[in-house]
């Protein structure tokens, strides 16, 4: 007989119960082609005719988007390729909460038009509060070339020849100024540059001086750079790029600069990241000098910069909330992460997994402080476990060291020690 007449009739199919509620959750045309997949494999007999509905269950994707959370077990806490700052509860609470219609240009009092993103700036502000004014911007990036727009197209901009940087994909700074019409004047040299070589080329062409903060290497020996107390005297804005978003003083990254001491100590305006060290969405922070900072607004390049409302709600609720992942696991104590990867290393251990507890150093990573090392402590197992942890669900991304995979507990959130636990009982095949 012809299989392929048994094969259940696709609207049949799709009045399954369960793939109608599907179908609400993640879109038709998904729970279409799970179906279709399905009656394919009936049609070519792998499954019998009464399993397509099950089996198209089976095969639907759990979520609508396919980007898939993951644990950062990699003891790298700002991961690039991880989506850098993980957000707190508060920040994901925050955005669901915007995600439909929102006050986000409207005040609810008098019915009128509101400023766009007044509450995220009025939080910015009162955590930053030597800046006379703070706006927010795409990501860090957008900042530059806003700032390099608004205030140099046509000039100069002087930038000192190590502070050339790369900020990773390939994109470099100097070319994403160079983008603007501004033209890039460098001084110095590559490991010393001087009050005096900004001195030297300031002249009415220039636009501002640049400080580009150096926040994915260092180098060493015989360097030397003008701060940018030495910079104030020259007749011309100092914009610094801190990169890294911390507004204060952080004792544990004496080395990476921070808003408040850049503005105290004289620039005119900072630009940062908002999903680096300060654990928030992309965003770019501009903070500084009034009258700069809204030529930049003002300017109609920043319409094409500005941020949606879930960013907008997300750092809002990062500047004014509880602290967010990226400092937890920047402040976490190394005694309790020895005794976390301890206790996991024994429950793994006891059913039979070859899994042991080692002191590891975890980094801050592309997003800032480079160089530093932060004691932790570590799950060191077979690194043949490194694919099956990766693809499993939830996958766990470790690091391999000395042939060994390592699962880092420093960026791990301890409420995450039992997925992990799972993960590598799934990964081992070791049924939990
Ligand atoms: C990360 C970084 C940037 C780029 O920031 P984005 O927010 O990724 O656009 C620019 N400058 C410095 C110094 C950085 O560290």
């Amino acid at each position: 007989m012809d299989r392929r007449r048994l094969v259940p009739r696709t609207d049949a199919v799709l009045a399954d119960p369960r793939l109608v509620e599907a179908g609400g959750r993640l879109g038709r045309q998904v729970v279409k082609a799970a179906v279709a997949a399905a009656q394919d494999r009936a049609r070519q007999g792998e499954i019998g005719p009464d399993d397509v509905a099950d089996a198209a269950v089976a095969a639907l994707p759990t979520r609508a988007a396919s980007l898939r959370p993951v644990v950062n077990a990699t003891g790298v806490l700002i991961h690039t390729n991880l989506g850098r700052a993980p957000l707190s509860a508060a920040a994901v609470e925050a955005m669901t909460a915007a995600a439909g219609p929102a006050d986000v240009e409207f005040d609810l009092a008098t019915g009128a038009r509101a400023r766009r993103g007044r509450n995220a700036a009025e939080a910015l502000a009162a955590a930053v509060p030597a800046a006379a004014d703070v706006h927010v911007v795409n990501n860090n990036a957008a900042a530059l070339v806003l700032v390099a727009t608004a205030l140099a197209t046509g000039r100069e901009i002087l930038i000192s020849r190590g502070e050339l940087v790369e900020i990773g994909d390939g994109f470099r700074i100097p070319d994403l100024l160079a983008s603007t019409g501004a033209r890039l004047r460098e001084v110095g040299t590559t490991n010393r540059t001087s009050a005096r070589d900004y001195a030297d080329a300031v002249g009415p062409a220039t636009g501002f001086v640049l400080k580009v903060h150096p926040s994915n290497f260092r180098i060493e020996g015989f360097t030397g750079a003008a701060e940018v107390p030495e910079l104030t005297g020259l007749g011309v804005p100092v914009v610094v790029d801190i990169g890294s978003g911390l507004l204060a003083r952080e004792p544990l990254l004496p080395a990476e600069p921070d808003a408040t001491t850049m503005i105290g100590s004289g620039a005119d305006l900072v630009t940062a990241s908002g999903d680096k060290l300060l654990g928030g969405p992309q965003a770019g922070l501009l903070l500084g000098r009034a009258d700069l900072v809204e030529r930049c607004r003002r300017h109609p390049l920043a319409r094409a910069l500005r941020v949606d409302k879930l960013t907008l709600a997300a750092l809002e609720a990062t500047l004014r909330g509880p602290v967010p992942p990226v400092s937890q696991a920047l402040h976490a104590d190394p005694a309790v992460l020895v005794r976390r990867a301890a206790a996991l290393a024994r429950r793994l251990a006891g059913v039979g997994v070859d899994a042991r507890d080692v002191p590891s150093t975890a980094a801050v990573g592309g997003g800032g402080a480079p160089g530093v090392r932060l004691p932790s402590a570590a799950v060191s197992l077979p690194e043949r476990l490194a694919v099956p942890l990766r693809t499993g669900d939830p996958p766990v991304v470790g690091r391999v060291e000395h042939a060994r995979l390592l699962l880092d507990l420093r960026t791990v959130p301890p409420e995450h020690d039992g997925d992990v636990e799972r993960a590598v009982l799934a990964a081992a095949e070791v049924r939990g």
